[in-house]
């Protein structure tokens, strides 16, 4: 039912339309939320989607998006903060 919720918000915000990208964003959306580890390998805190040193490393105005809900910006907001943190070697 959240996963349905979920695709229903993205849809809707009309922000994506490739069915494949949307199922990925949730996938790497609910896996980030559900564990225990950053994806750098640092620990972090379930239901939190970065460590603190990686959230802290994000840009000030991204880190203001990151506190949106699921369906009012926070796919995009994690989107784009995943690729920062791959491009400045946080992520591999
Ligand atoms: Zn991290």
């Amino acid at each position: 039912m959240l996963l349905l919720s979920i695709y229903i918000d993205i849809f809707a915000s009309n922000d994506y339309f490739d069915i494949s990208e949307i199922l990925q964003i949730m996938t790497d959306l609910l896996r980030e939320l559900a564990g225990n580890f950053c994806r750098c390998g640092n620990c972090k805190r379930t239901g939190h989607s970065f460590c603190r040193p990686c959230f802290l490393s994000l840009p000030h105005d991204l880190r203001d998006h990151l506190y949106r809900l699921a369906g009012a910006g926070y796919e995009l907001a994690f989107k784009l903060a995943a690729e920062y943190l791959k491009t400045h070697g946080k992520w591999s």
